[in-house]
């Protein structure tokens, strides 16, 4: 990936005042990048934090689907997700998918602040860096074995 980083920032709605002030902390670094986020927390990263972001649809309508399909052909590069893990969510099974399929393309996930933290201190989080493609090779074989 290049220097200028892809990145989905999410948060659930508990969450949402920990990711604006984590955003806020982090603008300069946030800023170098191109921004992506669900409805409602790009929204709230633009209008609280000032970033400039591109919102998909807000994640219970679908957002989250849309960063999957964003991943799954090249679109993304790195994703910040603070998900609540207290409170159920109505799309529980598309953030699992959305942490699925990140797992599936080697996509970095910073889950919580901490990591969150981390991710923009890493010396990468700037500088070109080069994803190991995961071989599925074996995996699709034997798919085809098995229906033949
Ligand atoms: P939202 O979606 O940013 O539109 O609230 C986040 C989510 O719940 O996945």
């Amino acid at each position: 990936m290049d220097a200028r980083k892809r990145i989905a920032l999410v948060a659930h709605d508990e969450m949402k005042p920990k990711m604006m002030a984590w955003a806020t902390t982090h603008k300069a670094e946030l800023e170098k990048h191109e921004l992506i986020g669900t409805g409602t927390t790009g929204g709230l990263l633009a209008s609280e934090v000032g970033l400039e972001v591109t919102c998909l649809k807000s994640g219970p309508l679908g957002g989250d689907l849309e960063l999957g399909n964003l991943i799954v052909n090249d679109g993304l590069d790195m994703l910040i997700f603070f998900w609540d893990p207290m409170t159920a969510q109505p799309h529980d099974v598309d953030v699992k998918a959305l942490l699925r399929i990140s797992a599936v393309h080697n996509i970095p996930i910073a889950c919580n602040q901490a990591s969150a933290d981390f991710f923009v201190t890493s010396r990468w989080f700037s500088a070109p860096y080069e994803t190991a493609q995961p071989d599925y090779t074996a995996h699709i074989n034997r798919a085809v074995q098995a229906d033949t």
